[in-house]
């Protein structure tokens, strides 16, 4: 049982490979200049591919030619034009660049097949399949993801040997160059636990630098200069300010870090070509308050995560801070004082991460060493019977139950379990009932154990030596999914498509789902028609739009073998894997066909075109609610609220050019979901009330035709629908409250039928009816019935009704309009 122990945190701003060595972490320095961090910088020096800090002192010379912060675009289309090579580069190709150069620190010259990558706790299905990308593509044959607050925890969990006599829970919180991740924990004295966490991919240390330059630096250079929108300028790829934007930027991050440590600090800018030079002081004061909305907005996410687990700060035991941002004391202090929870900054922030993903992949089992190696496991006996040994591979005790399942038809004989140290030793046991033994453990170390099984007669039958324990350390209990992973479904009643979760946010990976869905129409065999199955990471029941498709597959007429036949059941397997791979696999029963997929998706397209149309579209729907929802004003107010900062990423949209080399595009788009997704749940509790009053409706109208009739057949019948009624409208699942509705509406139904006088309306109202069937034989009984409304013979009215139902046009018959669009349809119900 080989272990992975190579751990890597990818940063946006600076990287790190560790190896965990026998519970030891051993974090690699860079062979020149003995740095631990690698800046995430790449350089194309004519030829030459140059990474880290090398690279990112190149920016502020040749900035044409040097990339930074690429783990922002992760999972997009932007690639980077290098103008040596005059070719586009992808950042997932700058990644692999940075994973190269750190496998080069690995001074022990060993070789790595698999290796554990971190990713912020909110990368999407999209930037996390970009990641192991970028990782296949660096010569590691496997890739397994962390998110990164939960390598950070495991870090300082870990470093701190803790010995906990309670459960505590815990805040961590990491503000870096380019993402901002809050994560919840939970932790005893053997295991710990992400209980939930929430993440901004666009917040970051880096905006600090850029605010610094376009609030303090620009206003100061345009007096000087005498030049107007000189922002806008320096903005623009491929312009004479670009090199100097590159310049600032490298300063500003200088004099950021400066304040940290000063109350005041200098910017001097040169201009060659201009003759021109100035100098701009900074105060740790103006600093703070261009910094505030964003250190604001950590704060929110941090109490948000609070909120929704009901967590208040006493409940918290300390927020443990990482992430270079941290060091800035304003945020300090900002977060102290606005959760009233304890700091602790005893980690390195800026190495915590790697420390921590070196950590998991010291639990984590290699698996192409095992495949490779399987025979010299055991290579004693070459047919071995399959024994399965369960045991924890990390322990906070000083004993550890080591327990065997052996494989059916053994003859019980004797075991042996000894440390491979020669401290501990079992002897031989005969195995009477089952094999099941507390083996001690050293303190602090990496314990092996051998397994011996032999025979009745002696004969060894099976060996193992691959039993490891550690003591001491926490490992972690599973990653969590980030966001719900959906189907996209037709709802009929509303003609439109909508998300339903397969998998919920906060599920623990990996995770395995058979569901059952019905054909909405007929595919036959080489038709046009199409099935689709749209797998989409967004909201449960929100519009498609609003989430991120990550995989798509198209059961058309073409592909069946049999006619597929509306109503049928479609079979859906699907699974996430730890590191997010998804597989899909459709089932068709009724012709017994099977299609397979893994979705892997590494990049979505990010136009400025398609956010605009998008924000048009959103801003249209929100007209329409405003009007529809006239004198409902709390609601309205959300409503002008999400149309004024819609309205407002329009105009910073309208300021921005696909030439932008700034990354406003993708923060823009980052926030129109996010709006969007607002927008969306209101209106869906909105559908989901008015579900809520239409069952109170029937009810009220049942309860009332019972009061008048009061027979104890139908009362019964009432209290057996009303039993589960207050689950039903506390569960927010309109599908369900749509069945209570009905339920009602069929002993409404039976009630009306009870009562004869009930058909008189419904008579005078089919006798307005010119268009029947047969109109000779209705006029007969329109007759029949004005006789037996003049005799008030009201039996006979019920039965001429129902007969006249019988004649009546198939379009008015059933009154229910489906308004839906047929292109529009998956063909999943
Ligand atoms: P990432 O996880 O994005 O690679 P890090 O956790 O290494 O980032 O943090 C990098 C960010 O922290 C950068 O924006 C950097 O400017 C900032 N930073 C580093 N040191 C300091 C400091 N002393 N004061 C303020 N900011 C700092
Ligand atoms: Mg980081």
């Amino acid at each position: 049982m080989k272990t992975i122990n190579f751990g890597i945190d990818l940063g946006t701003t600076n990287s790190l490979i560790a190896k965990y060595n026998d519970g030891e972490i051993e974090v690699f320095k860079n062979p020149l200049g003995q740095k631990a961090t690698l800046a995430s910088a790449v350089a194309f020096r004519g030829k030459r591919i140059l990474v880290g800090d090398k690279a990112r002192n190149l920016l502020e010379k040749d900035p044409l030619n040097v990339f930074t912060c690429f783990k922002r675009k992760m999972g997009t289309t932007d690639a980077y034009f290098v103008e040596n090579l005059k070719k586009e580069i992808t950042p997932i190709e700058l990644s692999s660049f940075v994973l190269q150069e750190l496998k080069n620190f690995i001074h022990t010259g060993e070789e790595i097949n698999e290796v554990v990558i971190t990713i912020p706790s909110s990368f999407d299905t999209i930037q996390s399949n970009a990641t192991k990308t970028a990782g296949i593509e660096a010569g590691f044959k496997k890739v397994y993801l962390l998110q990164e607050p939960i390598a950070a925890s495991l870090a300082f969990a870990n470093k701190n040997n803790l010995q906990l006599e309670e459960e505590k829970k815990w805040l961590v919180y990491d503000y870096g160059g380019g993402t901002f991740d809050v994560a919840l924990l939970q932790i005893d004295e053997r295991e710990m636990n992400v209980l939930d966490n929430e993440g901004d991919n666009f917040l970051g240390g880096m905006d600090f630098d850029n605010l610094i330059i376009e609030k303090l630096v620009i206003p100061q250079l345009e007096k000087e200069l005498k030049e107007e929108n000189l922002w806008e300028k320096f903005k623009q790829k491929e312009n004479t300010y670009q090199k100097l934007y590159f310049e600032l930027l490298y300063r500003a991050e200088e004099a950021k870090k400066e304040l940290s440590r000063f109350e005041t600090t200098e910017i001097e800018i040169d201009i060659d070509d201009k003759d021109f030079y100035t100098s701009i002081t900074i105060n740790r004061k103006d600093f703070n308050s261009l910094i505030e909305p964003s250190v604001q907005r950590t704060i929110t996410l941090a109490k948000k995560i609070l909120e929704s687990n009901g967590c208040r700060a006493k409940d918290i035991e300390k927020v443990i801070l990482v992430g270079g941002s941290t060091l800035i004391p304003y945020v300090k202090e900002r977060i102290q004082s606005s959760l009233g929870i304890e700091i602790d900054s005893s980690v390195e922030p800026t190495t915590a991460v790697g420390i921590g993903a070196a950590y998991y992949a010291g639990t984590k089992i290699a698996q192409i060493e095992e495949t490779k190696q399987e025979p010299s496991i055991n290579p004693i006996i070459s047919a071995t019977p399959e024994y399965e040994i369960i045991y924890q591979k990390n322990s906070q005790d000083i004993e550890e139950l080591i327990s065997v399942i052996p494989p059916e038809n053994i003859a019980n004989g004797s075991y042996r379990i000894t440390r491979l140290d020669g401290g501990f030793d079992t002897g031989l046991v005969t195995i009477t009932d089952e094999i099941s033994c507390f083996v001690d453990l050293l303190e602090g170390q990496k314990n092996r154990f051998n397994l011996k099984i032999y025979e009745p007669n002696g004969t060894l039958v099976y060996e193992n030596n691959n039993i490891t324990i550690i003591h001491g350390k926490y490992n972690i209990q599973g990653q969590l999914l980030p966001h719900d992973i959906c189907l996209e479904i037709d709802d009929i009643d509303y003609g439109v498509t909508r998300l339903e979760a397969i998998f919920n946010k906060n599920a623990v990976l990996p995770l395995k789902r058979t569901i059952y869905k019905t054909a909405t129409k007929n595919i036959l065999l080489g038709s046009e028609e199409k099935l689709q199955i749209n797998i989409v990471e967004g909201d449960d029941g929100s519009l498609p739009s609003s989430g991120l498709s990550i995989g798509f597959i198209e059961i058309s007429g073409g592909k069946l073998e049999k006619d597929l036949i509306k109503g049928t059941d479609i079979e859906i397997d699907i699974s996430v894997s730890e590191s997010r791979d998804l597989d899909v696999t459709i089932f068709l029963s009724s012709c017994e066909q099977e299609f397979r997929d893994s979705f892997k998706p590494t990049q979505r397209s990010i136009s400025i075109s398609k956010i605009e149309k998008e924000i048009y579209t959103a801003l249209n729907n929100i007209e329409k609610e405003i009007k529809n929802n006239d004198g409902e004003y709390e609601l309205l107010a959300k409503f002008q609220k999400i149309r004024e900062s819609l309205i407002e990423l329009q105009i910073e949209l309208s300021l921005c050019n696909e030439n932008d080399s700034t990354d406003t595009k993708f923060k823009i788009d980052n926030n129109k979901q996010i709006l969007i997704k607002e927008f969306d749940q209101l209106t869906r509790f909105k559908a989901l009330d008015s579900n809520i009053s239409e069952y109170q409706l029937k009810l009220a109208m049942v309860k009332n035709e019972l009061s008048t009739i009061s027979n104890e057949f139908y009362e019964k019948k009432l209290e057996k629908i009303l039993l589960n009624e207050r689950e039903v409208l506390n569960s927010g699942n309109k599908y369900l409250i749509k069945s209570k509705i009905k339920e009602l509406e069929q002993l409404d139904n039976e009630l009306f039928n009870q009562t004869s006088e009930n058909f008189i309306s419904p008579f005078l109202y089919y006798k307005s009816i010119t268009e029947y069937k047969e109109s000779k034989r209705a006029e007969k009984l329109i007759i029949e019935g004005d006789k037996a409304l003049e005799k008030q013979q009201y039996d006979v009215v019920k039965h001429v009704v129902y007969q006249l139902h019988a004649l009546l046009p198939e379009h008015l018959r059933n009154d229910k309009k489906v308004n839906f669009n047929d292109q529009d349809k998956t063909g999943l119900s």
